[in-house]
């Protein structure tokens, strides 16, 4: 059912961002693929080996300058640096630190910041325990060993990342849709601030789990193309399993029906956020161009792999969404689904502007109890990094609002 809107409109434009090359640096190197890298290196009549060679350095070492990258002979860099092509990796800017470890950082492209979170020991969901809910012996997965002996004595860790600056969905209980949305980041744009992040961590893949989560700025689905792209040079460049991945999306069902299609895929979040139809349009206005249904239609059609579910995430607004009777409707909405499915709960995290009113633990407790007993698997998802706007919802490049205290929810 198609309606006409102000928001259908942002997001034809985010498509035609998304499709737009010319967003794309044309030198830099960091972004582009292996074989990219072979091919460029060809125009300067070096043989294939040179061209992985850069892309070990900068993917697998991580490193963001010419003179590191002593693999390649001298005269090579200089003749790259010279023809105007740069690393171009994003690099961290500011970082800010929760009394709970958990770090947001602005991370600067050439053009602007994005944010991304970094959560040591994860959030207490189904995403940290990926090994539970996936098939990690499919092509591609890889084993930790959890070795806590070279980075600070986290065993596993999560990395929240943005696909978008801003974003056009404008979920009324969201900070980042106060910003809009300004641009589609590129693919090299996503994939650098997982490897800026993992360098300043100093993690060493083969040792540590760490999880990503597509669920910082924007709506991953309407940057499509870049966002599957980012996946590819993750798994492939950099090393992480799509096992270990998981993309959230507000319900954009032409792209849940292009992620069905997917050969290799990370796990799928929807973030529902409402138990009917009703109170969804009025906290997500893209519900009026999808409803429920219709993303339930689109999630059935995916194959799923062995052991994997999809996970609802469901924000909990105090008298909104959180009363018992949303519970209730809620549990039966996810039988009637015939989904592999977990729900998430989300105490919601407060910001400046916004009306809503985070629940009670108390009500917290009693709501998962309710979709409990209704068999269905509910995790509480710990808020990390609230005091400093790095949790759920909360991601708007602050950088002066006093901290919001931090919250403790049972575990
Ligand atoms: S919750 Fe996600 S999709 Fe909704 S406005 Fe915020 S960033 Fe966009």
């Amino acid at each position: 059912m198609e309606q006409p809107s102000q928001y259908g409109n942002a997001v034809e434009t985010a498509s035609e961002m998304a499709g737009n090359p010319s967003r794309e640096p044309d030198l830099g190197l960091f972004g582009k693929s292996s074989s990219e890298l072979v091919s460029i290196l060809g125009e300067y009549g070096e043989k294939p080996y040179r061209g992985r060679q850069l892309a070990e350095a900068l993917y697998r070492q991580r490193l963001n300058h010419w003179d590191a990258i002593t693999t390649l002979p001298a005269t090579l860099r200089q003749r790259l640096a010279a023809d105007g092509w740069t690393l171009g990796r994003p690099e961290i800017a500011e970082s800010f630190r929760s009394i709970d470890g958990t770090e947001r950082y602005l991370i600067q492209t050439a053009e602007d910041t994005v944010e991304t979170v970094w959560m040591p020991e994860g959030d207490g969901t189904a995403e940290d325990a990926s090994d539970t809910n996936a098939d990690t012996s499919a092509e591609g997965g890889e084993k930790a060993d959890e070795d806590d002996s070279d980075t600070g004595g986290w065993k596993r860790a999560t990395i929240c990342v943005s696909s978008q600056v801003g974003c056009a969905v404008n979920c009324q209980f969201c900070l980042t849709a106060k910003l809009g949305l300004q641009r589609n980041l590129t693919a090299g744009e996503i994939a650098g601030q997982v490897v800026a992040v993992l360098n300043r961590h100093k993690v060493v893949l083969n040792k540590k789990r760490v999880n990503l989560v597509f669920m910082g700025m924007g709506e991953p689905f309407l940057n499509y193309d870049n966002f599957m792209a980012a996946v590819r040079l993750l798994r492939d460049e950099v090393g992480i399993a799509t096992q270990r991945m998981t993309v959230s999306t507000s319900g954009i069902v032409p792209a849940v029906r292009r992620f069905a299609q997917e050969p290799d895929r990370p796990r799928l979040a929807i973030s529902l956020n409402a138990p009917n139809d009703s109170i969804r349009e009025t906290l997500m206005p893209i519900n009026r161009k999808w409803p429920i249904a219709e993303l339930v239609d689109a999630v059935r059609a995916i194959p799923f792999r062995q052991r994997e579910k999809i996970t609802f995430e469901y924000v909990l607004l105090d008298g909104v969404t959180n009363r018992r009777e949303d519970a209730r409707e809620l549990a039966a909405l996810v039988r009637r689904s015939q989904l592999p499915c977990m729900v998430n709960l989300i105490a919601w995290n407060p910001g400046p502007g916004i009306a809503y009113s985070s629940p009670t633990q108390d009500s917290v407790l009693a709501f998962q109890q309710e979709l409990v007993v209704a068999g269905i698997q509910t995790y509480i998802r710990r808020p990390r990094g609230r005091d400093i706007y790095a949790a759920c919802g909360q991601l708007k490049r602050t950088t002066d609002q006093p901290p919001i205290p931090a919250l403790v929810m049972p575990q």
